[in-house]
């Protein structure tokens, strides 16, 4: 299992003029040059920021699923519940590109597991939220009865 990476689509500043790092998983990370804690001179040249777009960059946040901010919600699936849960959601599978999934629970208990580094593996009871990030595989296991919705967000931009 590796850490979840992530390309770059572009660069903005912050307010303070350091450099932010825009990830196809709709995080932002700031990339600091720092010296002698963090030695990325390269983040202050132009030419070498546009040459890092389209490559790949560790994404922790993505591993410990964390949402991003600023996203809006743009469809709820379901509820469902275990008879009408499609089975699509207990095979492997993924939330498409550029798009957030938020499993939420409203009854029951089901398994979950995602292949993020390390593996998020839960066991999810009424209540519960486990958010999705895009392209990294997961399943369920429903074993009783149960009833869920799952939430997708995107960001505007
Ligand atoms: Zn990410």
């Amino acid at each position: 299992m590796a850490v979840v990476i992530r390309e770059i689509v572009g660069f903005r500043q912050d307010e303070a003029g350091d450099w932010i790092a825009d990830l196809a998983c709709l995080h932002r990370q700031h990339i600091r040059h720092q010296p002698p804690f963090s030695e990325r001179p390269w983040v202050l040249d132009p030419a070498a920021r546009a040459a890092r777009i389209g490559t790949g960059w560790d994404c922790p946040l993505c591993d410990r699923a964390e949402l991003p901010e600023g996203l809006h919600l743009v469809r709820t699936a379901g509820p469902f519940d275990d008879v009408t849960l499609p089975p699509g959601l207990r095979a492997t599978h993924h939330v498409a590109a550029a798009r957030w999934g938020r499993l939420r629970l409203l009854d029951g208990a089901v398994g979950f597991s995602m292949d993020t580094d390390p593996p998020i593996v839960r066991h999810m009871v009424a209540g519960d939220e486990q958010p999705i990030p895009p392209e990294v595989p997961h399943r369920l296991t429903v074993d009783g009865p149960v009833r869920l919705v799952v939430e997708f967000f995107a960001r505007d931009d």
